[in-house]
């Protein structure tokens, strides 16, 4: 079985989780599931971010240890992404015995190997992105990401990591690996900042001592960020540099472009001095932005509260916007405008009017079942074809993370499903009691509803099953490889049962 291995950025835990902690993790979770429809042995990983300023002052804020609140805040976010449908296999804690282990382990090599040194530091420092910022990233002398924070200006004696000797080798393996950087815009990003030359980074703090403590030097703690990015390997069961495990290297690294740099330079600069194999890429998704633009987060104050989207709506509604409106890898702007446009238009009214008349006609009109598939008329030939055409599609587009032309092809294939109805009207060959063709008319509309189910399934693994059970199909259509399936594969003498109405029109309350 291949192995398959996503992680997504770990959450800092100083906030409830937002929108696109959210969105982050669908995308994970549905590029997963449909790893796994494939075959494919897929572990997803989510985890928290646990040693940072920002946490011990939340901590603080709540006259709580660290430890607790954290402990509390993790529990927060597991509830989360159960309630979203995330199917992860684990949620690594930065703050895990284990991690901290590795972590351990693995800065005494570096340093040991030499690529690590002592120095002072001093430089603009974002406590928002824990992160040094040079004089020229500023805007305003403040951090672009966070505007209303201030930076501060920090001097400490510090551990180095020799990352300017990476420069050449990030560069060639960037330039000779083109799926490396997904998209290609976040690839040329980074290309070109690498293309400036690097500098050495600080992986120590003196001035806290939450977090994991250095090897050579337990009086600083490891850098946030550098403890962080290892949780992927504690997460993947790795336990040393040769002990790799069975998921290590990953195959998708799932990232926000706010910490591209951390993931395409840093990270893999890490691996090579460790000598550990880098992950095979890193998929960068956009901005989730509030209806009018603003960027969702914590630090600029707007929030959207994903769990209170689900109540409304239902997760795997929510799901389905996010996955089909957000084109993976660009900002969009969140609508529950456009998210109930969307339910109507795509699942009330075309897949959910498909299942139900469909349903309805073969209960009235062969109650005992279909007893003929002659699909040679040209419409049934033309559904084929946008059958075909949507399945090959929809591989193509998920095997690249390009989850909205995927489903757009799934939503085509319903439209034109839903147009054969009216073309073939079937009504009138019931009445002329043509019922060799009204068999082989119904039998495309359920051999339709049958690839769509199990092109959906992924993204709304819930409803897909109702549908599925409504065809009269045992089993789950997640189990169905989308890569093998062809149409004609719906079984005729299938026993249909209409129930309910899976997606009911949304009214505006
Ligand atoms: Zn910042």
């Amino acid at each position: 079985m291949t192995k398959f291995y996503v992680t997504t950025a770990i959450d800092y835990v100083n906030g409830e989780p937002h929108l696109g902690h959210a969105y982050e993790k669908i995308g994970a979770d549905v590029l997963t599931r449909y790893m796994r429809q494939r075959k494919a042995d897929a572990f997803l990983l989510v985890g928290t971010d646990e040693h940072s300023l920002n946490v011990a002052r939340s901590a603080a804020a709540r006259g709580q240890d660290p430890r607790l609140y954290c402990d509390e805040m993790a529990a927060v976010f597991a509830a989360a992404y159960q309630k979203l449908g995330i199917s992860y296999n684990r949620l690594v804690r930065t703050s895990e015995p284990k991690h901290k282990v590795l972590v351990e382990k693995l800065i005494a090599r570096m340093h040991q190997e030499g690529h690590v040194y002592q120095g002072e530091y001093s430089g603009w420092y974002c406590e928002s992105c824990e992160a040094f910022m040079d004089e020229d990233q500023l805007v305003d002398g403040k951090c672009p990401t966070h505007p209303t924070r201030e930076v501060k200006w920090l001097k400490e004696n510090n551990y180095f990591f020799a990352l300017s000797n990476f420069g050449q080798r990030l560069l060639e393996h960037i330039e000779s690996n083109p799926q490396f950087i997904q998209p290609e815009t976040r690839r040329n990003e980074v290309l070109m900042r690498l293309k400036e030359g690097l500098r050495d980074i600080s992986i120590s703090r003196s001035s806290l001592d939450w977090g994991i403590p250095l090897p050579m030097d337990p009086a600083q703690v490891v850098y946030v960020w550098v403890d962080a990015l290892m949780s992927y390997l504690t997460g993947a069961g790795v336990t040393d540099v040769d002990q790799l495990g069975e998921w290590w290297p990953a195959d998708y690294h799932i990232i926000g472009k706010d910490i591209l740099w951390f993931h395409c330079v840093i990270w893999p600069a890490v691996l090579m001095a460790l000598c550990i194999p880098l992950p095979k890429a890193v998929s960068v998704h956009g901005f989730m932005r509030s209806p009018t633009g603003e960027r969702l987060s914590k630090s600029s104050g707007i929030i959207i509260d994903p769990l209170v989207l689900s109540e409304k709506y239902g997760h795997e509604i929510l799901r389905y916007y996010l996955i089909k409106n957000i084109h993976w890898g660009r900002d969009c702007n969140f609508s529950t405008d456009e998210l109930e446009l969307l339910y109507n238009n795509d699942l009330a009214n075309d897949y959910g009017n498909l299942l139900s008349r469909t349903t309805a006609m073969v209960e009235k009109y062969f109650p005992r079942g279909l007893h003929v598939d002659d699909s040679s008329d040209v419409l049934d030939q033309e559904l084929i074809g946008t059958a075909n055409a949507a399945i090959d599609t929809f591989n193509k587009a998920f095997s690249t993370l390009d989850f909205s032309a995927g489903i757009a092809a799934v939503v085509e294939l319903v439209s034109k499903a839903n147009k054969y109805v009216d073309l073939t009207a079937p009504w009138i060959l019931a009445r002329e009691e043509k019922l060799d063709r009204l068999s082989t008319v119904l039998y495309r509309l359920l051999d339709s509803l049958h690839t769509a189910t199990v092109l959906l399934a992924p993204v709304m693994p819930d409803h897909c099953q109702k549908v599925w059970q409504q065809l009269g199909l045992s089993g789950s259509p997640s189990d169905v490889d989308p890569s093998c399936l062809a149409p004609g594969s719906y079984p005729l003498k299938a026993t249909v049962s209409r129930g309910e109405a899976v997606f009911p029109r949304w009214e505006r309350k």
